[in-house]
This record gives structure tokens, C-alpha cells and sequence, in this order.
């Protein structure tokens, strides 16, 4: 069986052993790039069926293993948590025939099919709808439209007791001498922690950037941690939670009913769906600001002055929680750009503002790439209010 896969395969590993990858130029790299993405979606959508149907025979059990997961991890060479990850995706397109589909065809990558799968496992409904989002932005927006998407369809305060319930924060050093730290909390209680150390990690992220150092954010996330540590032990008259401040969007008809139905949001920003009783609870702190969508709210503000009124900031930072270039998963120390620059009329409004990344900043500003809006095609998004809709086309200048 499969001889001409296997003989496909053996032309396959001659073909590329021709390839001197160190001689070939950039476009051509880029080219073997984009070549080899679309042979490996292929095999490992078919990699992924064969899991699922080596589970479903319990052909497994040949050999002593105790579970599907430890059988692929012992003959694939991968490490027990990536098994378990492509044994759950197997079980769950069993019943996603459009996902299978799409992933067969190498429409999407693993990682797009992951999230797919999660939503639609939880809303078999959803499922066309995050195929087409796959298609068309980043793995970081799919995710959140697939939490949004589970949240949405299970009972979201039973969820949050039960998280609640088991919530931990472990240490331990491992083999290499490092500490390490492992917490699980709610999203909400997660967001006070988040709050409390995003101003420390924005200061050390641009004094870093001073100084021309880079590290990653999470590298920044460890540092704030410390400096968090550090403030509070130094002033421990002080109170908690300096600057924190906790963004929430809800649906204005959700906050009236009591809980969310299909497509509507209750959710912190970056952080993730929140119960709607959460949300309430937190009304009157100080540190909070709930942004109600109602189509007429937030977004109706704008002001002809280059300086940007406070609850417009918000609402810009809230909905641009990442660098708005397609692509760009940059979140910290993000900058916000007037569209269409103050210079040549451009207003300090919802539409005209956007938050960058540093570097896309500037590309923007003084080397000619403009951000070109396109046109979602989904009237259902616009009509509900939700501008995190928006998509933008990063171009470069006509000379590059
Ligand atoms: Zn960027």
C-alpha cells in the first residue's frame, strides 16, 4: 500500500538534497519558502488524518503504549504535549468535514485548523466563518474570535467558577537550574495581575529601546515581574495596582440581559472573555473602564486637535491591542498614527487613528508604506458595531 506516496516521498528527499540553499539568492529563498509551506500543509494534513484513524482502529495498542499521544510521541519523535495537541485536533475534525477539507487542500496551516477546530468543536455553526477568517488575517485574530466563539456557546459562569475553583500557581527549578513559574486563574483575576504589570513592561520596554537593546516582550514580561516584586517591597505603604487600569467590552444588549448570546462580547481586552456578572461586579472601580458597543458610543468621538482626548485614546487602544500591519504580532510599547497625517486634515478621530508597532511607525512616517483600509466583505461585522473588523493593507512605497 501507499507505494507511489512512498515513491513520491523518496523523489522528494532526492529533489531537495539537489538544493544548495547557500548559494541560491533572497527571492529565490523566499520562493522555497512558500514551496515548502505548501508540501508540508499537504503532508501534515494527511499526518493528521492517519493520528485520528490510528486512534479510531486503536492500532496503538500494538506495542504497549497506553494512549494514542504517547504512541505518537514514541514514533514520530515529537515531545508528549505536541502528541496530545495533534491526537485532540484528530478527534475533533472526525466532526469538522469543511476544516478536514481546507486542510487537505492547504488552505490552512495546522495552526489555523487548531484554532478552527476549538471553535468550532464548541459551535459547529461557527465553523464556515473561522475558515474564512483563517483565510484572511492572523493566527493571533483567529484565536480570539475562537474564544470568543466558545464563550459564546457554553455557560460562561459555571466555566469561571470551575476555573476559579482550580486555580494554582506552581514554581519549581528544572534540570537546566532555572525557576520557573506556572499560574492558572480566570481571565478576570488574570487581567488584575496583567494590569498591574503592563506599566512596568511598557517603562522597561522604552528605556530598553533607549539604550538600543531588544529582547522579547516576554523577556519584558519577566523583567516587570521583578520590578513589580521590587516597588512593592521598597514602598510597602503604597497601595496595589499603580496605573492599572482594565479595559472591558461588552454589548450594551448583553449587559441588560445578564450574559451573551451568539456573537455579542463580553470581554477584557488582550486578556479574553470575561462572564457578564464579572463585568458588573467590577462596575465603580476606579481601575476599570467598560466600553459599552452600541454602534453610537465610542465610537462617534472625534476632535480636530492634533492631541488625542483621553477617552478616545482608550477606545483606540482597546480596540488595536496589537500592531495593526496584517502580520505584525507586536504589543508592547505600540504608538498611535494618524492615518492621514494631522499635517494634510486629518482629524484625531476612531476612524482616522491607529495604533503601530515602533518600527511600522516609522516606516509609515518617513519611508512612504501607507496602511490601506480593504473591504471586509462581511456586512454583519460592520453592522454590529464591532470595528476591531477592520482590516488594513500594509503597502510599500512604488520605488521598493
Ligand atoms: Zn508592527
Amino acid at each position: 500500500m501507499f507505494d507511489q506516496l512512498k515513491d513520491l516521498v523518496s523523489q522528494l528527499r532526492e529533489v531537495s538534497s539537489r538544493i544548495n540553499v547557500d548559494v541560491i539568492d533572497g527571492k529565490s529563498a523566499a520562493e522555497l519558502v512558500r514551496i515548502s509551506e505548501d508540501a508540508r500543509r499537504l503532508i501534515d494534513g494527511l499526518r493528521t488524518s492517519a493520528i485520528g484513524r490510528v486512534g479510531t482502529t486503536e492500532a496503538w495498542r500494538v506495542g504497549g503504549s497506553k494512549n494514542s499521544a504517547e504512541w505518537v510521541a514514541l514514533h514520530t519523535g515529537t515531545p508528549l504535549y505536541e502528541a496530545q495537541a495533534v491526537v485532540i485536533l484528530a478527534g475533533q475534525l472526525r466532526h469538522l468535514p469543511q476544516t478536514v477539507e481546507a486542510m487537505s487542500a492547504g488552505k490552512i496551516s495546522t495552526a489555523q485548523a487548531v484554532e478552527v477546530a476549538r471553535g468550532a468543536t464548541a459551535e459547529p455553526h461557527a465553523e464556515e466563518r473561522l475558515l474564512n477568517l483563517a483565510k484572511s488575517s492572523t493566527v493571533r485574530t483567529l484565536r480570539d474570535e475562537a474564544s470568543r466563539v466558545i464563550a459564546a456557546a457554553t455557560d460562561e459562569a459555571s466555566r469561571h467558577k470551575r476555573i476559579h475553583k482550580n486555580r494554582c500557581l506552581k514554581t519549581w527549578t528544572d534540570q537546566d537550574g532555572a525557576f520557573n513559574l506556572k499560574a492558572q486563574m480566570t481571565v478576570a483575576n488574570g487581567a488584575l495581575v496583567m494590569a498591574a504589570l503592563t506599566p512596568f513592561q511598557d517603562e522597561i520596554f522604552k528605556q530598553a529601546r533607549k539604550s538600543g537593546e531588544y529582547a522579547t516582550p516576554e523577556a519584558y514580561a519577566a523583567d516587570a515581574l521583578l520590578a513589580l516584586c521590587d516597588a512593592k517591597t521598597a514602598n510597602t505603604t503604597k497601595t496595589s495596582r499603580p496605573n492599572a487600569v482594565i479595559n472591558i467590552r461588552v454589548d450594551i444588549d448583553a449587559l441588560k440581559r445578564g450574559h451573551t448570546e451568539h456573537g455579542e462580547v463580553c470581554e477584557i481586552a488582550g486578556v479574553g472573555p470575561v462572564p457578564v456578572a464579572t463585568a458588573k461586579e467590577y462596575l465603580g472601580e476606579a481601575f476599570l473602564k467598560l466600553l459599552i458597543i452600541d454602534g453610537t458610543d465610542i465610537r462617534t468621538i472625534a476632535h480636530m486637535g492634533r492631541a488625542i482626548p483621553a477617552k478616545l485614546r482608550t477606545a483606540v487602544e482597546e480596540r488595536d491591542r496589537v500592531c495593526q500591519v496584517p502580520t505584525c504580532d507586536m504589543t508592547v510599547g505600540l504608538e498611535i498614527d494618524h492615518i492621514k497625517p494631522f499635517s494634510e486634515g486629518g482629524s484625531a478621530s476612531l476612524e482616522n487613528l491607529v495604533r503601530l508597532c515602533r518600527r511600522h511607525h516609522l516606516q509609515k512616517t518617513h519611508d512612504g508604506y501607507r496602511l490601506v483600509k480593504t473591504h471586509a466583505g462581511d456586512r454583519a461585522t460592520e453592522a454590529s458595531g464591532d470595528t476591531s473588523e477592520i482590516r488594513w493593507a500594509w503597502r510599500a512605497p512604488p520605488d521598493t
